[in-house]
């Protein structure tokens, strides 16, 4: 019985719909496949201080190099990676990838760079496991001063209950700071911005795109900085793109900037040389001219 009626279920798809049940399961097969050979990369986005030289941050943001389809943005897997449970393994590989590229550039540059790497809100249902691994890769990275964020959206927080909020809490006493991205575009309720700790905000971008419109979002914008200010939190607008975005958003007292103004995102090596090397330059002539 049970045969036939996966059979006759199987006429209930339309043509539209088996291609993309089909194309569904190719995708889950091909990520399969890129989880154990691993075919991620990072890119890393500068996240730059608006007011001050602010110490390195950056963003690293996830590319899928596909052996025939080339590289794959984030936009085309992490959805179907989120439904089937494989961005477990996928967040923990960017969280290794991550602090083990902090490291490095503290060996190798002797700067302290801090990468922000986004996790998801599934990744929080087996949180036990993960935060214990991740907090002894940390220390076997001996990274303990703020090298990592992990970048969490609204959704989690209002689902969120005590059990998020105590979890927050462990990362941040563990060293791993805090940032809520897309701020926004979630939902309207402000009341958990109290209930959770939360060290960065960050502006969603279709709140910075709009700041040069007529109907201007800068009210919005310069509303959001303060009362992030008056609850502890820095700021960081993003997709920042023109300079007059940059201008406005630095007179309105916003922290950070992050957008295609200051760079895309770009693979390791030249992330490195672009703003990596310059700072140690900088660093380097500034001990030279004292
Ligand atoms: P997000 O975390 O909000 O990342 C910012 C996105 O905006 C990135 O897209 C970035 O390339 C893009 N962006 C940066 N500056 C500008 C700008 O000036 N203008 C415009 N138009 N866009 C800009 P990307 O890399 O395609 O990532 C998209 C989303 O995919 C991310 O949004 C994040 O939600 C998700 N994602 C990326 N990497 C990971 C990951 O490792 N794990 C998980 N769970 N999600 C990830
Ligand atoms: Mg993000
Ligand atoms: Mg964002
Ligand atoms: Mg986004």
């Amino acid at each position: 019985a049970a045969k036939g009626e996966g059979r006759n279920r199987f006429h209930y798809f339309t043509p539209s719909m088996q291609r993309d049940a089909k194309y569904r399961m190719r995708l889950i097969q091909d990520l399969r496949h890129a989880i154990a050979e691993q075919e991620f990369e990072l890119y890393y986005q500068p996240i730059v201080g608006l007011q001050q030289d602010e110490c390195l941050k950056v963003e690293a943001l996830i590319r899928w190099r596909h052996p025939k389809r080339g590289l794959v943005p984030p936009i085309e897997f992490i959805s179907v990676a989120e439904e089937t449970g494989l961005i477990v393994d996928i967040g923990n590989w960017v969280f290794q990838q991550a602090a083990r590229q902090s490291a490095l550039w503290r060996d190798r540059f002797g700067v302290e760079v801090q990468v922000s790497i986004n996790k998801s809100p599934v990744q929080f249902r087996d949180e036990g496991e993960c935060f214990d691994t991740w907090v002894s890769l940390l220390n076997n990275l001996a990274l303990t001063n703020n090298n990592i964020c992990i970048e969490i959206t609204e959704g989690l927080l209002l689902d969120g209950n005590e059990a998020i909020a105590a979890t927050l809490e462990r990362y941040r006493d563990a060293g791993i700071q805090v940032s809520l991205d897309d701020f926004g575009t979630g939902y309207s309720s402000l009341a958990y911005l109290k209930r959770f700790k939360i060290d960065f905000l960050k502006i969603d971008q279709s709140f910075t795109r709009n700041l040069d419109s007529q109907n201007s979002d800068f009210t919005l914008c310069e509303a959001i900085i303060v009362m992030a200010h008056k609850l502890g939190m820095k700021v960081i607008a993003e997709g920042v793109e023109t300079e007059y975005q940059r201008k406005v958003l630095a007179e309105a007292g916003c922290d950070y900037g992050q957008g295609y103004l200051f760079s895309r995102p770009l693979p390791v090596e030249e992330f490195e040389q672009r703003f990596i090397e310059t700072t140690v330059m900088h660093k380097n002539s500034e001990i030279s001219d004292a």
